[in-house]
């Protein structure tokens, strides 16, 4: 569901990735900022310094977020966790973590971390609007005081008790550590972000039908909030039914194989239409190369599937040739997989094929067996 995004540089060594709705967001920033907000502070501003103030605003949000997250990063680092990059999106950041933090207290200050920059943040700003002086520009009273809003915003928002949200993950690590059960705990947090999500959802619906439009934001990131609470729910279960859990445990095996040479026509009539596989390694001199689907197949102008060989056309993606002893969480993971679906696993008697559905149908069985555990005091 995510966007790929844009790598703006780096700090503290960690790549930062901008997506591209975040500049939407900057310039929606600045304009209600130009528009409205600085009009009404600053006595007979014009519209150039308006809006001018209000992309310097728009960037000072940027970089508080920015701070924010690389003190996520930089705690997970202290555990090492390895962060594979800063992400700025739609409400803020996210940084992205290679692996999870081990333990429940570590988990804890990881999420903290971001959070107390932002305090430190707001602090920062409560104390310059103090200090700053009776004949102080007004202009400067404005920005100061319009970082000191988003910043405590933020905070407030963030620290709410609901997956994906910090706050969610505060109280995963506290349920966590009492518990001693990460996907219980998980599970729990990200129930609270459903829930959450679904009330935003809800209200900014309400105010928008009385007349608020600004409540269509609120449901944008209320369906936001649900769709991360979700995924990180799926994704935690996912990695742990199969982390220590080895291909060749879970794959069909033996694959029917299709020689390099063979034409795609071959392919079809003696092997797609054959056999009810919808895909097949590709071998040269008995040896896997690759892989063909059936998508790959459609791809190939009829006209052409006579003089087009299978080796032509297969994916030979090295990520994609495993061993019978590749760990199936971490094979998941690698993009080949999750967009070929399919991985040729090099067996000693021969060749066979893990597919996205085998994994699925191995982690629906091993939810069937987890369930009556995952949630004993659930009243559903
Ligand atoms: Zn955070």
């Amino acid at each position: 569901m995510s966007l790929r995004s844009i790598r703006v540089g780096r700090l503290a060594g960690i790549p930062i990735g901008i997506q591209p709705l975040w500049l939407v967001i900057v310039a929606l920033i600045t304009w209600s900022l130009g528009a409205v907000y600085y009009p009404d502070e600053v006595d007979g501003i014009g519209a150039g310094a308006a809006y001018g103030l209000g992309l310097l605003s728009a960037l000072l949000l940027f970089a508080s977020i920015l701070l924010h997250e690389l003190g996520h990063a930089l705690v997970a680092r202290r555990h090492g966790v390895e962060i594979e990059e800063i992400d700025l999106w739609l409400l803020g950041g996210v940084a992205r973590m290679s692996s999870y933090p081990a333990t429940a207290g570590a988990e804890l200050r990881f999420a903290i971390a971001g959070p107390a920059v932002t305090l430190a943040i707001a602090l920062l700003f409560a104390l310059v609007a103090l200090a700053l002086p009776d004949s102080a520009p007004r202009a400067l009273e404005a920005i100061v005081a319009y970082q000191l809003f988003v910043n405590a915003a933020i905070l407030v928002f963030n620290m709410l008790p609901a997956f994906p949200l910090d706050g969610g993950r505060v109280a995963r690590a506290l349920i966590w550590m009492r518990t001693g059960d990460l996907v219980g705990a998980t599970a729990t947090a990200a129930s609270l972000g459903r829930g959450l999500g679904y009330g935003m959802v809800g209200l900014g619906v309400f105010a928008t039908l009385a007349g608020a439009i600004g409540g269509l934001w609120f449901a944008a990131i209320g369906i936001f909030v649900v769709a991360a609470a979700r995924a990180e729910e799926t994704g935690l279960e996912v990695r742990t039914a199969f982390s220590g859990r080895e291909a060749g445990a879970l794959m069909s095996f033996p694959a029917v194989t299709i020689p390099a040479a063979a034409s795609v026509e071959d392919a079809i009539e003696g092997y797609f239409v054959r056999h009810r596989y919808s895909a097949f390694p590709v071998t040269e001199d008995e040896r896997a190369v690759g892989l063909i689907d059936m998508a790959t197949v459609e791809r190939v102008p009829a006209a052409r599937r006579a003089t087009t060989s299978v080796g032509e056309v297969a994916i030979r993606e090295p990520s994609l040739l495993i061993q019978p002893s590749q760990d199936v969480a971490e094979l998941i993971e690698r993009p080949a997989f999750q967009r070929v679906g399919r991985a040729v696993v090099l067996s000693r008697g021969g060749l066979g094929i893990l597919s996205a559905t085998d994994v699925n149908r191995a982690l629906r069985a091993w939810e069937l067996e987890r369930r009556p555990r995952m949630r004993p005091r659930s009243a559903r």
